[in-house]
């Protein structure tokens, strides 16, 4: 499957990885929109939001628990961060392997479009 992300879990293409489990890798975003910016992704290849489904329940569950948990090593639970997932072509995604975005340590602007 020609998926950028499959690639990162798989070693081909390198990454900053910060987690991993037999389920989930989160890695430092190549281009940070924020001081902090990691990727979070389960290793099931799921192209968007739109496919995920009720047999996902606990792996949905699991990458906002590796969230939380990234933010707190990070530094910035307390802080404050943002957790996003941009669905689709109008919702901004370029890759498409669901992905969330853990963005912090600094003021977020309110959301502008
Ligand atoms: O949500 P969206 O699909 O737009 O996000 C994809 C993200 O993947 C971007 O923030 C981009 O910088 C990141 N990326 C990465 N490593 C790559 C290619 C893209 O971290 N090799």
């Amino acid at each position: 499957m020609d998926c950028l992300f499959c690639k990162i879990i798989e070693g081909a293409i390198p990454s900053k990885k910060v987690f991993e489990n037999e389920r989930i890798v989160a890695f430092h975003d190549i281009a940070p929109a924020a001081p902090v910016h990691i990727l979070i992704i389960p290793k099931k290849h799921i192209a968007t939001m739109n496919d995920v489904t009720e047999e996902d329940d606990a792996l949905m569950a699991e990458l906002f628990t590796v969230a939380r948990q990234i933010a707190k090593e990070q530094g910035i639970a307390d802080t404050g961060y943002r957790l996003v997932n941009n669905c689709n072509d109008e919702g901004g995604q370029v890759v498409y392997h669901l992905h969330i975005h853990l963005l912090g340590g600094h003021k977020m602007k309110a959301l502008a479009d």
